[in-house]
């Protein structure tokens, strides 16, 4: 039977590293769609601390509890990745004003482009509104804990990746 495109989304973004704040969205998004795509952004034009190859892997291992989840990267443009899944839906997170700002611009840009693709937006949770996976690298590079900032074993390895840099 062919899925129903209403039941999926996808989650883009730089991810790097995922932190708690994605997390959350990823589980609460699992409970309103069947399939959640966590679509990792390539792009080589933007310097990252983790390669493409090593945040796909690193998040496929922290969502291994949510079957609903499956993580996948992509090139070029959200809206032509998004026909290639067939998918109607995408979701972004808000922390706070400056978020929308930016998001809803973005959100009315791809209505343009496909009126068909609908952007939902999903509220942080307020425990992590503050937090930005550069927040989480500034911290990691001066050495300090970044644990309440992103899931353990991505901590580690983000602790490793500035001992050896
Ligand atoms: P991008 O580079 O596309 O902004 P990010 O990885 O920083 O990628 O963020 C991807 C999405 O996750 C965006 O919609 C962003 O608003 C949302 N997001 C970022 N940080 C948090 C957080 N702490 N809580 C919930 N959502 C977040």
């Amino acid at each position: 039977m062919p899925q129903n495109p209403k039941r999926k989304i996808l989650y883009p973004g730089s991810f790097d590293p995922l932190t708690l704040g994605h997390l959350d969205l990823i589980r609460r998004a699992a409970c309103l769609f069947d399939k959640v795509y966590v679509g990792v952004l390539v792009n080589p034009h933007k310097k990252s601390l983790f390669s493409v190859e090593e945040r796909v892997i690193m998040i496929r291992r922290t969502l291994a509890d949510i079957p609903q989840a499956e993580v996948v990267c992509f090139e070029g443009l959200l809206i032509d990745f998004s026909h290639e899944l067939g998918v109607t839906q995408i979701l972004r997170g808000l922390r706070d004003a400056s978020d929308f700002e930016a998001e809803i611009k973005v959100a009315q840009g791809l209505r343009v482009l496909d009126p068909s693709l609908e952007t939902v937006f999903l509220g942080t949770d307020p425990k992590f509104s503050y937090l930005s996976s550069s927040m989480a690298r500034e911290v990691a590079s001066g050495g300090g804990d970044i644990s309440a900032f992103v899931p353990a074993d991505i901590a580690s390895l983000v602790a490793e990746k500035y001992q050896k840099s």
